[in-house]
């Protein structure tokens, strides 16, 4: 067979696109305890994260991460460098937080304090107020540009890119001071750096709450995909009962369901409306589902009016479904709260033990000693101090563990500024008799103005060798 009769085969027609656009959730508003639960924790939240950047502590904003003087400022405490231990254990309690609650009530973080929940919650209640609820606002996109669609749209574009905008410079006076950003940004002096991160977390808060909502949880967050690896059969989930509400169907107020032969739902489709992932939570447990019980209020608001009793869809557990005992105290969750713990009690004993005081002590490289007054051996160094604490102190250095040293230079006390590095040159001499071969000294510094504030550091004294 020549080469020429060899051809690739040609690819099956196929009539199915291989893309296919999102289509719009227009998320029906309920009302009911979950609901209100969830306002009040977005508010709530809200409030933290726009207040918070400008409470101060000390003249100092309260809650600052300083990068570029690689200082983090905690309610009053200064997390350095050398303290990233701190940072990894908060990461950790964070990570373990998150297992322990998922495994104890599947996906309330994502339900109800996840940021991806929180502003398009607050992006959705802009477009409920400017264009009107779930079916006016599909009219309205269905429908024509007439002058109102312009108004509406217009109001809700302003609104949400101010809230954006606000939200990427409150995040950013999170790295940077806060006030001076606004100060700068009111008179136009507002660095090229500082405009564009703010203007890129805008975007982001934007373009998420506002127009990706929904996939971001579905195709971009991980944790949707790895949640379930936390689920057990005891986690509470929110579910729909198909023992009680099927088989689905119409029916007349009032009446009731199983003399028709039917369940208790009635098939209004109010549950699908109301869920702002667009997923049929009657078809069974699915990773879309954020956990936002937006479909329990709308069941129950419908159970209500049916005179049927609420609880079609509930918070409930697989075990329970299954008519089986749940059992809210198991083994997973023994590890998750014990680790937990022990992280936690890990960071408040560290930070109570903690010294906001560094001391870093370095031998005089040019010479080991020096002969002075005859019959005296001087050793010199430099010692690094760090003053970690948000206030200036005075500092006694002392040294010891030789008989006759004597600390020569610094002659008084040594002041440190308020987060400060000194380098300060220090100077010890010993008599020659008993300074001989090297011996294992100790510097130590005291605040004078708090006497817990100590640290010690060995170093060296050398002599002539015998
Ligand atoms: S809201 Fe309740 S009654 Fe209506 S469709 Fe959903 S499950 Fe059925
Ligand atoms: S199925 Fe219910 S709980 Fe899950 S995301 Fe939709 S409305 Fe929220």
């Amino acid at each position: 067979m020549s080469a020429a009769t060899i051809r690739p085969a040609e690819p099956e027609a196929t009539a199915e696109p291989f893309y296919q656009a999102a289509a719009k959730i227009y998320p029906r508003e309920v009302q009911g305890r979950f609901a209100s639960s969830r306002r009040l924790t977005v508010i709530a939240l809200l409030g933290l994260f726009y207040g918070v950047a400008w409470i101060q502590v000390r003249g100092q904003q309260a809650l600052l991460f300083d990068l570029p003087a690689r200082k983090f400022h905690i309610f009053g405490l200064t997390l350095w460098p050398q303290d990233f231990v701190y940072m990894a254990l908060l990461m950790i309690i964070a990570a373990l937080s998150l297992f322990f609650f998922t495994a104890l009530a599947g996906r309330v973080f994502c339900g109800y304090a996840c940021p991806q929940t929180v502003w398009t919650e607050l992006f959705i209640w802009i477009e409920q107020w400017t264009e009107g609820p779930r079916a006016r606002r599909i009219k309205l996109d269905q429908g024509p540009w007439t002058a109102d669609k312009i108004l509406r749209k217009g109001a809700k574009q302003i609104l949400w890119i101010a809230l954006a905008g606000y939200t990427g410079f409150t995040f950013v006076g999170y790295f940077t001071p806060i006030r001076s950003i606004g100060t700068e940004l009111l008179d136009g002096s507002l660095g090229p750096w500082a405009m564009f991160w703010i203007a890129l977390y805008s975007l982001a808060t934007y373009g998420n709450a506002g127009f990706l909502r929904e996939q971001v949880c579905k195709y971009m967050c991980p944790y949707a995909r790895f949640q379930s690896a936390m689920f057990d059969k005891d986690t509470l989930i929110i579910s729909y009962d198909p023992e009680r509400g099927e088989p689905r169907g119409a029916r007349r107020r009032g009446t009731e369901p199983r003399a028709q032969g039917l369940g208790d739902c009635i098939d209004c489709t109010l549950c699908v409306q109301a869920c702002p992932t667009g997923i049929d939570i009657r078809k069974g447990l699915q990773y879309e589902c954020i956990a936002c019980a937006a479909c329990i209020d709308a069941c129950d608001e419908v159970m209500d009016h049916m005179g049927s009793p609420r609880g079609l869809i509930r918070y409930t557990t697989e075990h329970a479904m299954h008519g089986r005992t749940t059992h809210m105290v198991r083994p997973r969750l023994f590890v998750y709260g014990f680790l937990l713990l022990l992280a936690a009690s890990a960071i408040v004993v560290s930070l109570m033990l903690r010294v906001p005081l560094l001391l870093d002590v370095i031998r005089d490289r040019n010479a080991l000693y020096r002969e002075v007054r005859g019959d005296q051996i001087e050793n010199s160094y430099t010692i690094k101090v760090i003053n970690e604490d948000e206030m200036p102190h005075r500092y006694r250095l002392e040294a010891a563990g030789l008989s006759g040293l004597v600390l020569v230079d610094p002659a008084g006390p040594i002041e440190a500024a308020a987060g400060s590095v000194s380098n300060v040159s220090v100077r010890l001499q010993a008599p020659e008799d008993v300074a001989q071969g090297v011996h294992v000294i100790t510097l130590r510094l005291t605040a004078l103005d708090a006497p817990k504030l100590v640290k010690s550091e060995k170093t060296r004294f050398i002599g002539p060798m015998s």
